[in-house]
């Protein structure tokens, strides 16, 4: 890896990994090139793995499988401990990193890596308690005995939103329950995921547990892993599209697959909200990572009585956030990822303007050097404008005004995902009974963060198959084994 001058000045040297490592060796390289989205700079290149650095890591997390999984639960666990202890230690260099790579702001950055950190925690204490049954038939016959085993070989592909959390939300469970992994990271924030092996081997992770892969081939990398027999987990997180494109592979050799995918979830504010507890909500919802996040509201439905007021309060909250590079301390709005995603931010936001919508603040792309897009409000957005069946994936709030509890939830579900939604009600029985029809696999009421290493995280319709963290989120990483037993 080689890196930028103005990188070396921000993060310990110590996290400085030199390229792909794989069975426990750095392997440098470079090809791809990470750029700082604050300037469009070179920050850092990294190296780009072939089929063959693929086949080498299948091996070598192959090597690594039976040792990891005779290893006691108790010693994988205290590895994971040790991990989220260094995780904890590193957090600022971590953070910083993050805030380079990825341009979100350093409280946001901060806040991810001691979410990141605690999968590793909450998996470390999950190592011990995996779940077995005993049971006798119905019939009596005899008796059910189920025992859960490791999956065997998991494939772990993450975007760039979270380049720690979305990589220790597989890693956690993977290794607590006794698999080998491959990690791919996203090409756009790939020094995280190479500084967390770092502290990974340090915690005491024996070559091959864990191997990074970073590749400007994903969709051949991805194959050719999947098509090895030996792989038999695939964890994705990333768009809904690119989770297709996944699953169709998969089902080539029937992998098993968890796959977290795109978001656009409904915020809606009833005429009973507490009204600063609901643009609180609104601006966390929004505006954590600048709107780059599965979970982020995608569409605010605010009833007609308290329209108004909603709007203003959330225009004057917009307007204070002050915008700039994440890794400066004052900044609030980072830049979004690349050119790329400010010309889709514009697209959905011009149509929508063209339609008869009206920007309260923001509205145009900013035309300084990085990928900056304003903190921007919409009202009067017409209900089946494209930016309400996008992920806009952006700091972009439009707010539509809506009359019933009926019409809520029928706009609320009219789209293809089913990631998260918000309520805002003083009437907790209404937002439950509201709540119950929200095709949803995530709710929050009166809230706006439910992310949380000990709840289950993930989507129904396209926004994915199974979930992650929780005390469900090791079994995506296990088979159970029945045995019929008579005595
Ligand atoms: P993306 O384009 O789908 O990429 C995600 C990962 O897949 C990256 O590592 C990417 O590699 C890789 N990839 C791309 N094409 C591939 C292919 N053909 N085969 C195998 N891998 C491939 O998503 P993104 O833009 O990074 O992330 C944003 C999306 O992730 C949004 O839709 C967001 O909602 C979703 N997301 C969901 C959750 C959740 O928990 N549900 C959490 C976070 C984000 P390269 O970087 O090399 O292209």
């Amino acid at each position: 890896m080689t890196f930028h001058a103005k990188f070396s000045g921000y993060a310990d040297p110590a996290l400085h990994s030199a390229g792909l490592y794989i069975g426990g060796k750095w392997q440098s390289g470079r090809g791809i090139t990470v750029l700082d989205p604050s300037t469009g700079n070179l920050l850092a290149e990294v190296a780009d793995a072939s089929i063959e650095d693929a086949q080498r890591a299948v091996d070598a997390a192959h090597a690594a499988a039976a040792g990891w999984r005779a290893t006691p639960a108790r010693q994988r666990s205290e590895i994971l401990r040790r991990w989220y202890q260094l995780m904890t230690q590193h957090a600022e260099e971590l953070a910083t990193l993050i805030a380079l790579e990825n341009g979100k702001a350093l409280v946001d950055a901060r806040g991810e890596v001691a979410y990141a950190a605690e999968f590793f925690r909450w998996y470390a204490e999950e190592a011990t308690r995996i779940p077995g049954e005993f049971r006798r038939t119905p019939s009596g016959s005899h008796n059910i005995l189920v025992d859960h085993e490791p999956i065997g070989i998991a494939v772990l592909i993450t975007p760039w939103n979270f380049p720690a959390a979305m990589a220790t939300r597989k890693i956690g469970p993977a290794l607590a329950a006794g698999c080998t992994v491959i990690l791919k990271p996203a090409s756009e924030t790939p020094l995280t995921a190479y500084a967390m092996a770092r502290l990974g081997e340090e915690a005491g992770v024996p070559p091959g547990v864990v191997n990074v892969l970073t590749t400007s081939n994903p969709g051949g990398i991805a194959n050719a892993m999947l098509a090895d027999s030996r792989v038999r987990k695939l964890s994705f997180t990333g768009s809904t599209g690119v989770g297709r494109v996944l699953l169709a592979e998969a089902a080539k050799s029937v992998v098993s697959c968890s796959m977290e995918l795109g978001g656009n979830a409904p915020f809606i504010v009833f005429d009973d909200a507490d009204l600063e507890a609901a643009l609180d909500g609104a601006m966390i919802a929004k505006m954590r990572n600048a709107g780059e996040a599965c979970t982020a509201a995608n569409r605010f439905y605010v009833q007609a009585g308290i329209h108004d007021a909603f709007v203003a309060g959330l225009t004057a909250r917009m307007m204070s956030l002050k915008i700039g590079p994440g890794y400066d301390p004052e900044t609030q709005c980072g830049p979004m990822i690349t050119q790329n995603a400010v010309r889709k931010i514009d697209r959905l936001v011009s149509e929508a303007l063209a339609a008869g919508a009206r920007a309260t603040t923001g509205g145009k792309p900013l035309t300084e050097n990085g990928y900056f897009y304003p903190p921007t409000v919409l009202e009067n957005v017409p209900v089946n404008a494209s930016i309400a069946r996008e992920e806009i994936f952006g700091p972009v709030a439009p707010v539509y005004k809506f009359e019933s509890d009926d019409e809520a939830i029928r706009l609320a579900n009219n789209t293809e995902y089913g990631l998260a939604a918000y309520i805002y009600s003083r009437d907790l029985k209404r937002a439950m009974t509201v709540g119950k029809h929200i095709e949803t696999g995530m709710l929050g009421i009166n809230r706006g963060l439910m992310s949380d290493p000990a709840a289950p995280f993930g989507g129904v319709k396209q926004s994915g198959l199974g979930r992650e963290g929780g005390v469900t989120g090791i079994l995506e990483f296990m088979e159970p084994k029945y045995y019929a037993v008579d005595y």
